[in-house]
């Protein structure tokens, strides 16, 4: 038994300058710390986020006392404790932000009891390969004023050797969008998770990112993917998606997706529907499934009974897991364990507001995720990126 003595939690800065929930757990000969990210353009289906100081006073009051004594080897058991107390569905008694910093904490403690790294702690000697990087390289959308409508331009090394490899890759396109979007007059500061974010359109950031690929690839002598996060419940008014230069329907939606999808072989495509239209993925990916990944983020929000509906309906064959949409590990792995057993990937996610954390880099990998979407560069970014490096070495 890994006896759980003592639990803190404090207020830190995430990357946005806001305050986040960071935890430290102590066994009798471990120790564990986590803090919680947090999203701007957040699903409405999340657990709940509090505000943080009004949330870490409540748990010191009521929570950490009956979290103190239990076992830190039982997760599930623990992080039954943490929904008992708070005994509302979308934890927003605690606090969603408390729960995940506390939950991985946790996971983190009984870990280093066993002097292990997390992804084998909590892979077993089952971990998976280190999943390839997936990083932002343009966006706009909710991270960034007057850039693209599109939320994020994203690149994938999938020929990289290495993880390794693949993490400087998606850094040289980074650097090569920058050359491009000076050469064009276009050159800009970066959004919140470190990509480009020019007053450009849509269809000049995906030139501009193809552009860069190609360039890069070459260098390097491996492939490197394209893919786009829409984010498309942002955009979503009025029973149309709206764009800087057009509105469009269902339909239409559909049809524009599957076009770029071809046009720039696009081999990840995440929320290209609103959050609520579990019926029009079904219709995209019966289109495009066979050689794209369609993936659901704000429509699944890592919540198990969401991912369900979607596999009943054939809404998605992947499935973006952020810890913090759920509350937990416990339901996080198995929300994973879902999608895996029906056969749909899954990409272990950052958020927006993140913190140099590097859970998700352990999760990725101990869990068997395809991708670690955690942008290319920038402190928050590279601390998992860097991680990723670390843990790859060692298999
Ligand atoms: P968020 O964005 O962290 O602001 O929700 C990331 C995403 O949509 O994937
Ligand atoms: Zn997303």
């Amino acid at each position: 038994m890994t006896t759980i003595e003592a639990v803190r939690l404090r207020r830190i800065l995430d990357s946005r300058g806001n305050a986040t929930v960071e935890a430290d757990i102590w066994t009798t000969t471990g120790f564990g710390r986590s803090a919680a990210p947090s999203g701007a353009s957040t699903g409405t289906y999340e657990a709940k986020v509090r505000p943080v100081a009004e949330a870490i006073r409540d748990a010191e009051q009521g929570l950490l006392p009956e979290l103190v004594g239990l076992d830190a080897a039982d997760q599930p058991g623990f992080d039954r404790a943490i929904r008992e107390h708070d005994g509302t569905p979308d934890l927003s008694k605690v606090g969603a932000n408390v729960a995940v910093a506390l939950s991985l904490a946790n996971a983190r403690a009984a870990a280093t009891a066993l002097d292990q790294e997390l992804f084998r702690y909590l892979g077993g000697c089952f971990a998976g390969e280190t999943p390839f990087p997936l990083g932002n390289v343009i966006g706009g959308g909710a991270h960034a004023l007057n850039a693209t409508d599109i939320q994020e331009f994203l690149v994938v090394p999938t020929g990289a050797p290495t993880a390794e490899d693949g993490v400087f890759a998606n850094a040289a396109v980074h650097r090569k969008v920058k050359e491009l979007l000076v050469a064009m007059g276009k050159g800009s500061g970066k959004g919140d998770e470190g990509a480009w974010a020019p007053a450009i359109d849509d269809l000049t950031a995906f030139e501009t990112v193809h552009q860069a690929v190609v360039a890069v690839s070459d260098e390097v002598g491996f492939v490197i993917n394209m893919g786009i996060d829409v984010a498309a419940s942002e955009i979503w008014k009025d029973d149309a998606y709206r764009y800087k230069d057009a509105a469009r329907t269902t339909e239409e939606q559909i049809a524009y997706i599957a076009e770029l999808v071809d046009r720039y072989d696009l081999i990840y495509v995440e929320d290209p529907l609103h959050e609520e239209d579990f019926e029009g993925f079904a219709d995209l990916s019966e289109e495009i499934g066979d050689r794209c990944l369609v993936c659901g983020d704000d429509l699944f929000v890592t919540n198990p009974e969401r991912i369900m509906r979607g596999i009943e309906l054939g809404s998605a064959n992947c499935v973006l897991i952020k810890p913090n949409q759920i509350g937990t590990l416990t339901d996080t792995w198995e929300a994973i364990e879902m999608a895996h057993t029906h056969g749909l990937d899954t990409v272990m996610s950052h958020r927006s507001g993140e913190t140099t954390d590097t859970t998700i880099a352990h999760l990725g990998t101990a869990f068997g995720c395809i991708f670690l979407k955690t942008g290319a560069v920038g402190g928050e970014r590279i601390a998992k990126l860097n991680e990723l490096i670390r843990i790859e070495e060692q298999q």
